[in-house]
């Protein structure tokens, strides 16, 4: 168990784990992307991590960008979504492949796929290490999904708590008390 300010988290998910899934998430996007030159766009600050790993195991000749969004306050999806950094380059007639770390209500992947199809790309689809199909409220499409988790507060491999927690390699949830 591990401590982050005022919450206890236990570990969930360990990194090994998660690092076998994104090798098989890496090699369905390499089958399905052969011969094509698709642009990695992932969503900081929460994906760093996913996406370096996912990124290592990508053999296309691949892109790869960021844009930043940001909706959490401490444990809760506010649903305001903030750009605090936006996309660099033109992604007009490219196959952009998101890569997110995790899909709460949806509302964030809206807001990005609307800013996204805003600059006429040819295909997005999505890659979402976890996914909490019971906060989903939006209804997208998930192509790639590492894993289904509970409606629970996790926090690691990436994903903080109030800032803090992104730099643990395993992935931890929140203890109910
Ligand atoms: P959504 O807009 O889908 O509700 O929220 C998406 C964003 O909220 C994610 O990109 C992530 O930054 C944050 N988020 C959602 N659930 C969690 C969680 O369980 N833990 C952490 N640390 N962040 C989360």
């Amino acid at each position: 168990m591990i401590k982050i300010e005022d919450l206890d988290f236990e570990l969930f998910i360990p990194e090994d784990k998660l690092l076998i899934r994104v090798k098989e998430l890496a090699k369905a996007i390499n089958l399905d992307y052969n011969g094509k030159n698709p642009i990695l766009l992932a969503v900081l600050n929460g994906s760093f991590m996913f996406m370096s790993d996912i990124c290592k195991e990508i053999n296309l000749t691949a892109d790869v960008s960021f844009i930043k969004l940001a909706s959490y306050s401490g444990t809760k999806s506010t649903g305001n979504i903030t750009p605090l950094l936006g996309l660099s380059e033109s992604l007009k007639d490219r196959d952009v492949v998101i890569i997110e770390d995790i899909v709460d209500t949806g509302k964030s992947m809206v807001y990005l796929l609307d800013l996204i199809n805003k600059e006429n790309p040819k295909s997005v689809e999505i890659v979402s290490l976890l996914v909490k199909p019971e906060a989903l409220t939006e209804s997208v499409t998930i192509k790639y999904r590492g894993f289904d988790i509970p409606d629970l507060f996790v926090v690691g491999y990436g994903l903080d708590y109030c800032g803090k927690g992104r730099n643990l390699r395993h992935l931890y949830q929140k203890r109910e008390k």
